[in-house]
């Protein structure tokens, strides 16, 4: 370890706990390229001493009422707002997202969290009447116990309030494990949940990497694990955790399509490309990295609107409000995308512009990639079947509507896919016949909203339930139901008489 660098802890019992293992990765500003921190990585041990606070803890939380559980999550809300300029400022020094963007990251997050103050609401169970002569039929929703949730670096407040939110206020307890890219938002969000009156212990953050993951899907107290991160990881965790009885939704990479039909009006559909393939550097589950123009008429009039757009990208410090967008996460993220840009120039598609000789103001050491347009991309390209996951867009010429669907249709990813038209018709037949999860029209980012469910197909997503509305309560509850007969109490003693109240005599 540097002695040089703050050192970031867990967050274990309500108070932050120093790491033992004497491992610890390195935390950098994306910006410089240097270290600012190092974040420990807990061991098994570490791991099994949040679940057993968690464990303690849990039971007297599952009964307290859900109202006063709504209202820690009302007052966590509304600390986050009151400390927003200061975590997403934090957020985008680890990140190197802008602070406008870090600031939807921790918005989107929120919403989530209002979204699980209707606790009271979404536990109510279903009731059946007389179901059989004097028999009635609930069900009721009961919290799983200790739960936990694994994060990936592109949303560190986003995706750790989905996960949390729902949980806790379904009655459980929680261990999250973020990224250890940017640990230090999930920190400071577990501190201010104790702010906000969650018990100690219901709320515990570890950091570290595939030690700390092996431990929770080992640990037989964790009875549920929510991952969102690449593919291959969510695969792994999925059939892991099925081998070790948990329950598991496990959401994986994404190569988001949008349709460009000749009747859109294609400036429109340009600036939506340009802000949907490009913020925050391309790093976004939900980014559009092909573009389909149906017709070489569309496509020609697409490329000459869309390159000199992406050559006046301004990329540049995340602090700088005149920026588009900021650096990527690390030097490996960053050498990721030009290993990807040599690739696609190899394999013949036409490179319109190059994204590592675009200007770019910033630390010459920060992780920045210039954005790339590539044109011409043919379906086995590895380009185009990969996740490449940085600022770069490719166009995938199709001949007629069927052909264009059939592109994101039949990728192994399936997370969203938008269309741009103003074919009624068209747009109707796109969102019932495609095979991705969730859909843009004339929206090209089409991210659910809070009350509503998130989650992709295919290598996108393993489990079939989503992320937050409805579902997220379902993932974090289990049913019970209940088949109640009660016959008639027989309120003769043995003299004959009747009672009008029963007593214990
Ligand atoms: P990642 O898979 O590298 O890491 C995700 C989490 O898994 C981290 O907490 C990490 O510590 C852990 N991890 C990494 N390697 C591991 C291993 N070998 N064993 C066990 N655990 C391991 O993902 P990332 O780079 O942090 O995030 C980017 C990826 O996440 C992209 O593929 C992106 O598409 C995806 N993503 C998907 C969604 C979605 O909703 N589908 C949302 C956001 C991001």
């Amino acid at each position: 370890m540097s002695s040089s660098v703050p050192v970031i802890p867990h967050f274990i019992g309500g108070r932050r706990v120093e790491g033992t293992s004497g491992n610890y990765a390195d935390v950098f500003d994306p910006s410089t390229g240097q270290v600012q921190a190092q974040v420990a990585l807990a061991t098994t041990e570490e791991v099994r001493a949040a679940v057993e606070n968690a464990k303690v803890a849990q039971p007297a939380w599952a009964r307290t009422n859900p109202q006063k559980r709504a209202r820690v999550l009302a007052k966590f809300v509304s600390l986050i707002n009151d400390n927003m300029q200061e975590l997403a400022e934090l957020l985008s020094s680890e990140h190197g997202k802008t602070v406008p963007d870090a600031k939807g990251d921790i918005q989107r997050g929120l919403e989530v969290a209002e979204f699980a103050t209707g606790i009271p609401h979404l536990l109510k169970g279903e009731y059946t009447d007389n179901a059989g002569t004097g028999i009635d039929v609930y069900s009721m929703r009961q919290p799983l116990g200790v739960v936990a949730g694994i994060t990936p670096f592109n949303f560190p407040a986003m995706i750790p309030l989905w996960k949390i939110s729902p949980a806790i206020a379904s009655g459980n307890a929680f261990i999250l494990k973020p990224s250890e890219r940017d640990p230090s938002v999930p920190l400071r969000l577990a501190e201010l949940a104790i702010e906000a009156g969650l018990p100690a212990g219901i709320l515990n953050v570890v950091n570290g990497d595939k030690v700390a993951v092996d431990a929770i899907l080992h640990d037989e107290d964790i009875r549920a694990v929510g991952f969102v991160g690449s593919t291959p990881i969510a695969q792994y965790i999925y059939e892991t955790a099925a081998q070790t009885g948990k329950r598991a939704q496990c959401f994986g990479g994404a190569k988001n399509h949008a349709i460009i039909m000749p009747d859109a009006d294609l400036e429109e559909v340009a600036d939506a490309l340009v802000g949907a393939a490009y913020g925050s550097a391309g790093e976004r589950c939900m980014a559009i990295s092909v573009a389909v123009p149906v017709g070489k008429e569309t496509a020609d009039r697409l490329i000459a609107i869309l390159k000199p757009k992406v050559e006046a990208l301004k990329i540049g410090a995340p602090t700088d409000p005149q920026v588009d967008y900021g650096p990527l996460v690390t030097q490996a993220a960053k050498d990721r995308v030009l290993e990807y840009i040599q690739i696609g120039v190899d394999e013949g598609a036409t490179l319109v512009v190059d994204g590592r000789e675009g200007d770019v103001v910033g630390d010459p050491n920060g992780f920045y990639v210039a954005g790339t347009l590539f044109d011409d991309v043919q379906k086995h390209h590895r380009i185009y079947q990969e996740e490449i996951f940085g600022p770069a867009l490719m166009v995938i010429r199709a001949d007629s509507f069927e052909d264009a669907l059939a592109l994101p249709s039949e990728h192994d990813y399936g997370n969203g896919a938008a269309i741009f038209t103003r074919d009624g018709h068209t747009a109707r037949e796109f969102a019932r016949l495609i095979d991705t999860g969730m859909i843009g029209i004339n929206i090209p980012i089409p991210v659910p909203i809070a009350y509503h469910t998130f989650g992709g197909w295919k290598k996108s997503g393993f489990g079939d339930l989503n992320q937050h509305g409805p579902d997220s309560i379902r993932f974090y509850t289990k049913t019970k139901t209940v088949t109640a007969r009660w016959p008639k109490a027989d309120l003769t003693d043995a003299a004959g008489n009747h009672f009008v109240i029963p007593t214990m005599d």
